[in-house]
C-alpha cells in the first residue's frame, strides 16, 4: 500500500541539475483553483499601490494559459514598474501610512496635524529606537484599544528573536505585515523560479511556531513567524509558490522542538521523491537538522520500516498526525539505509536523499555566513540559494538576483512596503577634521553606492523612523531602489576603549581560526564571545564549541590567530601597549550552544527566528553563565607579547 503511494508520486528523476525540467502536468481543478487565489491576491496588491498598468490586467487574461509562467512573471513585471518609479512609490507609500495612521496618538503628538508629505513628516517626527516605543507597544498588550501607533488596532504582537539583548521584544503586529510578507514570499520567489525552476510538488521545510500566549489585554503573542503561519494566507501563498510543507501542521506548532524537528525530518523522508527544495528562515537551522540527521537516521529508518513513530515523540496530537502519512515500508527503509551509509562522512546527504530537490534555500548572509560551509557539505551539488531581508519588525528587501552565491547575495529593497531612510555611517571630514556627529538620514533613491549606512524604516505596523539596528552596503541598484548587503548588527561591538570590532570582524576572526582547526578535520561548531572587565586591562573572550578534541599547540595557535585576526588599529595599538589585555580562547563542552538555544526557546522564541548571540554582554547572566560552567579549556594569546 505505503509502496504504491510512493510509486504514483515519485517523478521522473534527473539527476542533472540543469534546472530546465518542464513543469509536470498538474489537474485542471489545481490549475483553477491555484490561478484564482494567485489573481485574487495579485488584484488586491495592484490596487493598494494605486499603481494603474493596464498591461499587467491584460496580462492576467493570458493567465488561464500557463496559470504558474504568467502569475510569476506578473510578480516580476510588478516588481520591475514599482522598482522604476522607486522614488514616487516611496512618496506614496509614505503618504498612505500617515493617511491611514493620522489618528494615532504618537503621530498626534508629534505635532503632524495630518500632513502627509516627508518633508513635514522628517521635521515632526524623531528617530526612534525600540526602547522610545515600548512603553507604547505595553499599552498596546495591556489591552488599551485607542488609537496609539496606528489607526486600526494592534491585532497581535510578535516577540522578536531578542538574542542581542538576550530577552524577547514585544513589537507590533497586524494584517500588512502579513501582506508584506506574502508579496515578499512571492516577489522572491518569481526571480527564483525564473532561474532555478521547480516542480510540483512539496518543500522539506525546517520551520516551527513559538509558544503562543495572551498578553494582559487578550492579544495572541508569539514569534512573527508563529503570527505567519497561523495566517490564513500563509497556506495559500505556500500552495501558489509552490512550496507546500511536507509536514503537518501538527508538527510546525508542536509543543517541542526537538519532536517538531524529528518529524520534519520523517516527513520529508516520507515525500522524498517529492521535495523540490529543502528551506528553513534561516541557514543554522538546516545544518542544525542534518546535524541531527546524522544522530538519528536509524530510528528514522526504522520508522519507516515498521510503520511506527519513535516512541521519542511523545506529543499525541503530532503522532495522530504522523500517523495517517507513515505506512511500513521496508524497501524504502533499505534505500535509505544504503544511501546513508555509502555517504563520505555525510557529504551531498541532501540531494542524495531528496533527489528531486533543485535546491537550499533559506537566510544565509550575516550571522548565518559561518554555516555555509557546512551546510555546503550537506548540500553537495546543489545550489544554495540566500533569503530574503526582513526582521519582526517589518520586512525590507527581496533577493531578485538568486544566481548569487551566499556571500555576496544583495537584496532589493521594495518601495511599497514601507518608507525607509538610511543613516550614513563611517563619520565624515570637513574643515575641521572628523566629524563623528550623525549626519542627517539620506531617502531611498539617495543612497550611494559602496556606502554603509544604518538603516530606518517607517512602515504599516506603528513604527515611524524605527531603527531596527542593521548596518547594510548598497552594492548597486535595481532600476531605481537600492541593492543592498547585509552588514552587520549595528551595537555588536567588542569594544574596551578605542577598540571597535563588529560582529562581521569577529567572524572573520573564528573563520581565520577554523582554518587552523579544519587541518586537524576539527569543525567549530558554534562561537560567541564576551568583554572581561572583571580583570584590568580588559579582554576579549571567544568562545568556541568544538566538533572533537584538538591538542594544546594546535588551540593556542588558534587562539593567538583570533588575537591577530582583529584588524582594527585601535585594537591593534591597545594591545601593542596592553591596554587591552590578551585575548582568551575558551574552548566550551559539546552540547553549550545547545543549551543556550533551550534556554532561549524556553523564554519564548522559537528556533525559526533563532541566531546565536555573538556576543553576551554583562546583563545577559543566563547565558553568561552557561558558557562559563561549561568551558573545559582556557588559553590566552601571546601573539602580542614580545
Ligand atoms: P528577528 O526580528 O528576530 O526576525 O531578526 C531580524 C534580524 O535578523 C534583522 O534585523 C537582521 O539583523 C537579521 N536578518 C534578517 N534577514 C537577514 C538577512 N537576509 N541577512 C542577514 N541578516 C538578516
Amino acid at each position: 500500500m505505503r509502496k504504491r503511494k510512493i510509486e504514483e508520486v515519485s517523478r521522473p528523476q534527473s539527476k542533472s541539475r540543469d534546472f530546465n525540467g518542464k513543469p509536470k502536468s498538474v489537474s485542471l481543478s489545481t490549475i483553477y483553483s491555484h490561478h484564482h487565489v494567485c489573481v485574487e491576491e495579485e488584484k488586491e496588491e495592484t490596487k493598494r499601490i494605486n499603481y494603474q498598468d493596464r498591461s499587467l490586467e491584460m496580462k492576467s487574461i493570458n493567465m488561464l494559459e500557463k496559470p504558474d509562467k504568467c502569475t510569476h512573471s506578473m510578480v516580476i513585471d510588478k516588481f520591475e514598474a514599482l522598482t522604476k518609479d522607486a522614488g514616487r512609490i516611496q512618496r506614496e507609500t509614505l503618504r498612505r501610512i500617515l493617511e491611514e495612521n493620522s489618528e494615532a496618538e504618537y503621530l498626534r503628538k508629534l505635532g503632524l496635524n495630518g500632513r502627509t508629505d516627508a518633508e513635514s513628516f522628517k521635521s515632526c517626527v524623531p528617530l526612534a529606537s525600540h526602547e522610545d516605543l515600548e512603553s507604547y507597544i505595553h499599552r498596546i498588550a495591556d489591552g488599551d484599544l485607542s488609537p496609539i501607533l496606528t489607526g486600526k488596532p494592534i491585532t497581535a504582537i510578535s516577540l522578536s528573536s531578542g538574542t542581542t539583548q538576550g530577552k524577547p521584544k514585544y513589537v507590533p503586529f497586524n494584517d500588512e505585515l502579513v501582506k508584506n510578507t506574502m508579496q515578499i514570499y512571492r516577489t522572491s520567489f518569481a526571480y527564483r523560479n525564473r532561474e532555478f525552476p521547480i516542480g510540483h510538488g512539496k518543500a522539506l521545510q525546517f520551520i516551527y511556531s513559538s509558544k503562543q500566549f495572551k498578553t494582559k489585554g487578550g492579544l495572541a503573542a508569539g514569534t512573527a513567524t508563529t503570527n505567519v503561519y497561523r495566517s490564513s494566507q500563509f497556506k495559500n501563498t505556500m500552495k501558489a509558490i509552490k512550496s507546500q510543507i511536507c509536514s503537518p501542521d501538527e508538527v510546525i506548532f508542536g509543543p517541542n522542538f526537538h519532536q517538531s524537528l524529528y518529524c520534519h525530518l520523517l516527513c520529508g523522508l516520507i515525500y522524498k521523491d517529492e521535495v523540490q527544495f529543502v528551506f528553513s528562515t534561516f541557514a543554522h537551522s538546516i545544518v542544525h537538522a542534518f546535524r541531527i540527521f546524522e544522530e538519528v537516521w536509524e530510528e528514522l529508518c526504522d520508522d519507516i520500516r515498521y510503520g511506527v513513530l519513535s516512541s521519542r515523540v511523545t506529543d499525541p496530537s503530532i503522532r495522530t498526525a504522523i500517523s495517517k502519512i507513515l505506512n511500513p515500508n521496508p524497501e524504502i527503509a533499505d534505500l535509505l539505509s544504503k544511501k546513508c551509509t555509502g555517504l563520505t562522512n555525510w557529504y551531498g546527504v541532501i540531494p542524495e536523499l531528496f533527489p528531486n530537490a533543485k535546491y537550499v534555500y533559506g537566510i544565509m548572509t550575516g550571522s548565518m555566513e559561518p554555516y555555509l560551509k557546512k551546510l555546503r557539505h550537506y548540500a553537495g551539488d546543489l545550489p544554495l540559494l540566500s533569503a530574503d531581508y526582513g526582521s519582526s519588525e517589518g520586512w525590507i528587501a527581496a533577493n531578485v538576483n538568486p544566481r548569487l552565491p551566499p556571500e555576496s547575495a544583495t537584496f532589493a529593497v521594495l518601495p511599497d512596503i514601507g518608507y525607509f531612510e538610511f543613516i550614513p555611517l563611517g563619520g565624515y571630514l570637513n574643515d575641521m577634521g572628523l566629524d563623528n556627529t550623525e549626519p542627517e538620514p539620506v531617502g531611498l533613491t539617495e543612497v550611494k553606492v559602496g556606502q554603509e549606512y544604518e538603516i530606518l524604516f517607517t512602515n504599516f505596523a506603528g513604527l515611524y523612523r524605527y531603527r531596527l539596528g542593521d548596518v547594510v552596503k548598497v552594492t548597486g541598484f535595481h532600476n531605481s531602489t537600492p541593492e543592498l548587503q547585509f552588514m552587520c548588527r549595528k551595537n555588536l561591538l567588542l569594544n574596551i576603549n578605542i577598540d571597535k570590532n563588529t560582529e562581521k570582524d569577529l567572524q572573520l576572526a573564528v573563520e581565520a581560526a577554523s582554518k587552523i582547526l579544519a587541518e586537524e578535520k576539527l569543525e567549530i561548531i558554534d562561537f560567541t564571545s564576551h568583554v572581561d572587565l572583571s580583570a584590568d586591562p580588559g579582554r576579549y573572550v571567544v568562545f568556541l564549541e568544538l566538533s572533537g578534541d584538538a591538542n594544546e599547540e594546535v588551540l593556542s595557535d588558534c587562539c593567538n590567530c583570533l588575537d591577530l585576526s582583529f584588524l582594527d588599529a585601535g585594537y591593534i595599538g591597545s594591545r601593542k601597549v596592553k591596554t587591552i589585555g590578551s585575548l582568551e580562547l575558551r574552548i566550551l563542552k559539546k552540547g553549550t550552544f545547545q543549551k543556550i538555544l533551550d534556554h532561549y526557546l524556553g523564554l519564548g522564541g522559537a528556533f525559526s527566528q533563532y541566531k546565536t548571540p555573538r556576543f553576551v554582554g554583562p546583563t545577559n547572566k543566563t547565558v553568561l553563565q552557561i558558557l562559563c560552567s561549561n568551558v573545559i579549556k582556557t588559553y590566552f594569546s601571546t601573539a602580542y607579547d614580545q
